[in-house]
């Protein structure tokens, strides 16, 4: 085994590698931890390294082996979003407010990674509590885009991306509340799912919007992204949202899915053109389309008129609401920070809220607040719930005629540092095309359809009826494999990573 080409494996080829007892997964443990150290002096990707756990964790797995014993992602290295809690780690939310907060008990996905053999290499830069689409608004400095180190990765998810995409890691999770798993795979050029609501379990998951959040993978390709989701999916009593009955998943992908089986549905009003996007980013996604097209596809332009031009507005009622109430326990008594100095109790608490958290998360309470408040509540929050049915339905219908909808993941490819930054509705339009699935529920899919001219990534996305989960991937296998011949595969790996 060259030891030197093994970032450039897949998950499952480690996997595989460690199951035949062909290297030690101690070995490939040391191996990605140095990798991941060098490289992160310029990428900024992790918040922290759990180098102690993570070499704990693969002697264990040795050991397994040893005894006979297969598992899934024998040895295999992940990183994991910053606000997800592996015990007796800290778990920042790249946040001020939870600087030293480490975490007493281990979310549900995590118990399931080491189970299933995964070893620990880290928790990933996120912006503050996930609100926002660019990792700037990390308290700890933002992650730099693998591609052009003076671009963002996206976000919030940006560390988790960034790491995979310089294969820091093979795998990572995310967590997407509006597109903050798919966003930032697009922008860096990897594969980001978020499952249908209720597929994975969001116990230990540190809430943002609880009726948007869910977990997921990031990964090279569809087939690491499915291997990982096949591990973390499942029912758990432990959250009151995961689904009684998950359907069969596989880690296997159907291989076989003749493209003129699927019906697809290209979102009009989702479409890019001169007046919204980059001519380059246009074109490429067109052709993308048209690949799809010559391969056998049969893609028709379908209409969600109330889903595009409400879900951004409903989106900015709701997830702001639920944050303001999720939010409200840090107040420096039960968790993380405390103004130390205050007068009395209330100014302690005003004092703590005012210090721990940043600009953006601080704008979100405000919002949230307002809309529940006596008065508004049923002008903004009332009415946001109701527009969201309408969205659901809207989406149900067409589901009935159509397997899969496409869009572009995003209106635009990596921007600069700054671009965005004070204009936080320039910001918030990052996620025009990823919000509607969460307010939907639905599976949603982020995977690289080609660059621009900048040589940037381009993410594609697919969504699916919820529940569908299976049905997406199997639809992003045959869709990735077309692009990939498009595209040269080579190029896939940024420069830095290589
Ligand atoms: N960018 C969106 C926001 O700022 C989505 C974030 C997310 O999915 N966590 O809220």
């Amino acid at each position: 085994m060259v030891n030197s080409e093994l970032h450039l494996k897949k998950a499952r080829e480690i996997a595989d590698l460690v199951n035949n007892g062909q290297i030690k997964a101690v070995e490939v443990a040391k191996y990605f931890l140095e990798r991941a150290k060098k490289l992160d002096e310029k990428i900024n990707a992790f918040n922290s390294f759990t180098s102690e756990l993570c070499l704990k964790q693969a002697a264990e797995v040795d050991q397994k082996i040893l005894n006979g014993e297969k598992l899934p992602l024998a040895g295999v290295p992940i990183a994991i979003k910053d606000n997800i809690c592996v015990q007796n780690t800290k778990t920042t939310c790249s946040s001020k407010m939870l600087e030293n907060f480490v975490a007493p008990y281990e979310s549900t996905v995590t118990n399931r990674l080491w189970a299933a053999g995964a070893l620990c290499i880290g928790k990933t830069n996120l912006d503050e509590f996930a609100m926002g689409s660019s990792t700037e608004h990390s308290a700890f400095g933002p992650t730099r885009n693998p591609w052009d180190l003076n671009r963002v990765p996206g976000g919030s998810s940006g560390g988790s991306a960034a790491a995979v995409a310089s294969r820091m890691v093979p795998l990572s999770l995310g967590s997407d509340t509006g597109g903050s798993i798919r966003q930032p795979a697009g922008l860096c050029g990897v594969v980001g799912l978020k499952p249908s609501y209720g597929f994975v379990s969001r116990f230990g998951l540190i809430a943002f919007a609880s009726s948007l959040d869910q977990i997921g993978p990031f990964a090279a390709d569809i087939e690491d992204a499915q291997l990982l989701l096949s591990v973390i999916a499942g029912s758990d009593e432990r959250d009151s949202t995961s689904l009684k009955n998950i359907p069969s998943f596989q880690a296997q992908l159907e291989r076989k899915l003749n493209l003129k089986d699927l019906k697809v549905g290209l979102i009009k009003e989702l479409m890019l053109n001169d007046r919204n996007a980059p001519a380059d980013l246009v074109l490429k996604f067109n052709e993308s389309v048209q690949s799809l097209k010559e391969a056998g596809a049969e893609i028709k332009e379908i209409s969600l008129p109330i889903s595009t031009a409400h879900a951004l507005d409903v989106y900015y009622i709701i997830a702001p609401a639920e944050a303001s109430s999720n939010l409200a326990r840090y107040d420096g008594v039960r968790y993380g920070y405390r103004y130390e100095t205050a007068t009395g109790l209330n100014s302690m608490y005003g004092q703590t809220r005012a210090k721990g958290f940043g600009k953006e998360v601080i704008r979100r309470i405000m919002i949230g607040t307002y809309a529940l408040s006596a008065g508004y509540y049923d002008a903004y929050y009332k009415k946001a719930l109701q527009v969201r049915r309408l969205i659901s339905e809207e989406f149900e219908k067409v589901f009935a005629d159509f397997d899969i909808l496409i869009s572009p993941t995003s209106p635009m490819t990596a921007f600069p540092f700054g671009d965005k930054l004070n204009d936080p509705l320039a910001m918030y339009l990052c996620d025009i095309a990823t919000i509607p699935a969460n307010l939907a529920g639905l599976p949603a899919i982020s995977i690289n359809c080609g660059f621009d001219q900048q040589n940037l990534p381009i993410g594609f996305q697919l969504m699916a009826a919820h529940g569908q989960d299976q049905k997406l991937m199997d639809a992003s296998f045959a869709f990735e494999s077309i692009f990939k011949t498009q595209t040269n595969t080579e190029s896939q790996i940024p420069a830095i990573a290589l």
